[in-house]
């Protein structure tokens, strides 16, 4: 038999509704905010990430999925979504439209890393991107959608993480005190934080092995080191929280795994679902899209793993709202019958009504018992008499009580029912 790859699920069909939920709470609660949905190609050139997360990131340096195609073009199936959609705003010279430009998206995203509880090869995102404004509002308003969407999802077991991580004037003075005090540990530090201590330093505070985690406890902290308008952009973003009655945590070691990020970065975390627990991170990224060519444009946004959210709502008994079930099922006794409960199906169908009739040429105790089986509230059956007195015997399935409904009837009967 041929199985599904390591570290990919497929969505069963009990299991749907439960992302349709997370979905339409994603899309709800964009629209309420005035974001306009965008799609970007699951696969892109390789250079995109490699300049557009970072090279001295784990997503690019062991987790991208990367091949030649046909025409020897290197192509990386995508890690992450920002990159495709800054890729896409600058190609479509968006940069120079209406600015700020307030965009989200659902996409898979894919990263070669070891399968675990909420780590996944193939996962889904959605995320949210504000191009334009460099102003705190627009990094206090990324972080409010975030917290709206979890609310909406009726999540509430995480707590709000945020720090600023400085930009290019206050950072090269953060990296050297960094230094100063990894210096000492580089023999304890693993290989790859003795790789990123050169380069960016910052990344160390962000390692996942136990020692590491130990040192960066005792750190120099970022916030100590802020220039002036970083100091001024992070209380601005912290007052309208607390405008807002956000609460968080300031986390001096929140740093996130991209290399683009600058000033405000935030993540919403979880206890319940493990060590996997960050469901949401995000975060200002002023240079990205002139790091990819475009004119100069602030952004600030934010990504959610779904599979991490719905194992988080598992873990917590959060409901997913109810899995949908027929409002009727059409059972025909004999041949003519079987025709009238399709066509009668279709009216309902055509009227907004979920109906459900046999395929099998099931006897009608056997569509009796596949009609509860899918959950059907009503079973209308049809026989010859019922055909010549032109109605159905409607049982509601939970009750067990049974009325006569005339066919011409039959639409604002279910009409009413569903209400
Ligand atoms: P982590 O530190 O857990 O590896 P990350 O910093 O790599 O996360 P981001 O790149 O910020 O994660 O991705 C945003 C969100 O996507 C994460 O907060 C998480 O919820 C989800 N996510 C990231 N990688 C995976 C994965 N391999 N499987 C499932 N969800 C993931
Ligand atoms: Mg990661």
């Amino acid at each position: 038999m041929i199985t599904i790859p390591k570290g990919t699920k497929d969505v069963l069909p009990g299991e749907s509704y439960r992302w349709q939920y997370l979905e339409e709470k994603a899309r709800a609660v964009s629209k309420r905010y005035c974001l306009k949905e965008v799609r970007t190609p699951t696969f892109e050139h390789t250079e995109l990430f490699n300049r557009g997360v970072g090279d001295t990131t784990d997503i690019v340096n062991k987790e991208m999925y990367t091949f030649l195609d046909k025409g020897d073009r290197s192509i990386t199936l995508k890690p992450e979504g920002t990159a495709g959609v800054a890729r896409m705003f600058i190609e479509n010279g968006l940069t120079g439209g209406v600015l700020p430009a307030k965009l989200y998206y659902i996409t898979p995203a894919f990263r070669y890393e070891r399968p675990q509880a909420g780590r996944l090869r193939e996962f889904h995102q959605f995320g949210v991107e504000f191009f334009g404004s460099p102003s705190p509002d627009a990094d206090a308003e990324v972080i409010m959608l975030a917290n709206d969407f979890l609310k909406d999802v009726g999540i509430d077991e995480v707590e709000l993480n945020i720090n600023s991580i400085g930009c290019k004037h206050c950072r090269p003075k953060y990296n050297e005190a960094l230094r100063d005090y990894y210096r000492p540990h580089l023999g304890e530090v693993c290989p790859t934080c003795r790789e990123r201590f050169e380069k960016n330093p910052l990344r160390l505070l962000d390692c996942k092995e136990e020692t590491c985690h130990e040192i960066a406890k005792n750190a120099p902290v970022i916030t100590d080191y802020l220039c002036e308008e970083c100091e001024r952009h992070f209380k601005g973003v912290r007052e309208l929280l607390d405008a807002c009655g956000i609460s968080y945590k300031i986390n001096p070691n929140i740093v996130r795994g991209l290399d683009y990020y600058s000033k405000t970065v935030f993540e919403f975390v979880s206890t319940a679902i493990g060590s996997q627990g960050t469901v949401c991170g995000g975060g200002r990224y002023d240079t990205l899209i002139e790091n990819l060519g475009g004119s100069p444009t602030p952004a600030v946004g934010f990504a959610a793993g779904l599979e991490r959210l719905i194992l988080l709502m598992q873990n917590t008994g959060v409901s997913f709202g109810e899995e949908p079930v027929p409002e009727v099922y059409l059972a025909g006794m004999d041949e003519l019958s079987r025709k009238k409960a399709f066509a009668v199906a279709k009216t309902l169908r055509e009227n907004g009504i979920v109906a459900d009739t046999d395929h099998m040429n099931r006897s009608i105790k056997a569509q009796f018992k596949y009609a509860g089986k899918i959950g059907a509230k009503f079973v209308a059956t049809i026989g010859s008499s019922e055909l010549e007195g032109g109605f159905m015997n409607v049982k509601n399935m939970a009750t067990s009580e049974s009325v006569k409904v005339p066919f011409d009837e039959a639409v604002t009967y279910f009409k009413k029912g569903e209400k």
